[in-house]
């Protein structure tokens, strides 16, 4: 794909979300770190639904570490691989509270070293928490980077480092919420949204999926297209 193409389609999805992030729910660096570690194989649904009732009872490391496994469990028992994750927050809690303070590092390796934390993980955490241009690259970028050409490769680390190159400055920072969102509400794994896709005509996938209607209707305004901004606000998110 050639970098105008890279350009117009982030101009796109940034004129439709100027200010686009995560759907998980958080007030600090150290809840957004427990609800990515929380978020893995699960949805931000599930997650929401779960900090919803943690965070108000306990949201520092200090709290949560108080609470043990078996306190913690029963607050995020509804989401998959509850066991190990309340076991991995644990001790990730109490590696922040004897290394760092009980501050989140603002630092990849210190990340990486806690417990049930990644690459992905500890590129969200930089790049939302603190503003840093990384791009985490879940199940949906990886697929809207393939499909689109934006940035092909047979693995995520290979999809980030082509994101990192390619995609122009100004969007970096931006990016990876911009295409995640894209990925979840418009070019959904099983079946791409493309007639209602505002990417359809830079998007260099061959078998898109062909538009139901008439010619001569307009298509649908892409709102969802790139984060639902008026679903957000509505629920007073950050
Ligand atoms: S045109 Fe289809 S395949 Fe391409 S980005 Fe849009 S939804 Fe995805």
């Amino acid at each position: 794909m050639n970098p105008l193409k890279r350009r117009e389609i982030f101009s796109r999805l940034r004129a439709v979300n100027p200010k686009p992030t995560t759907e998980l729910n958080f007030s600090s660096p150290f809840e957004l770190l427990a609800a990515v570690l929380l978020s893995a194989q699960a949805t931000d649904i599930s997650v929401n639904a779960a900090t919803r009732k943690l965070f108000p009872k306990a949201n520092t490391p200090k709290a949560i570490f108080a609470l043990g496994e078996q306190g913690l469990i029963p607050f995020i028992q509804t989401i998959g691989l509850f066991r190990s994750k309340a076991k991995h927050l644990i001790e990730t809690c109490r590696l922040l509270i004897s290394h760092h303070d009980s501050q989140v590092p603002q630092n990849r390796e210190a990340l990486e070293a806690l417990p049930g934390v990644g690459r992905k993980t500890a590129n969200v955490v930089l790049n939302t928490a603190f503003g840093e241009p990384t791009i985490a690259v879940d199940t949906h970028i990886f697929r809207v980077s393939n499909r689109t050409n934006i940035a092909p490769g047979k693995t995520p680390l290979e999809v980030e480092l082509k994101l990192l190159k390619h995609v122009p400055d100004d969007f970096k920072r931006d990016a990876h919420h911009w295409l995640i969102l894209h990925g979840r509400y418009i070019c959904k794994a099983r079946k791409p949204d493309c007639p209602n896709c505002l990417i359809a005509d830079l998007c260099e996938f061959k078998t898109k999926t062909p538009s139901l209607l008439e010619p001569d209707v307009p298509k649908r305004t892409q709102a969802r297209a790139s984060g639902p901004v008026a679903e957000k606000s509505k629920r007073g998110r950050p």
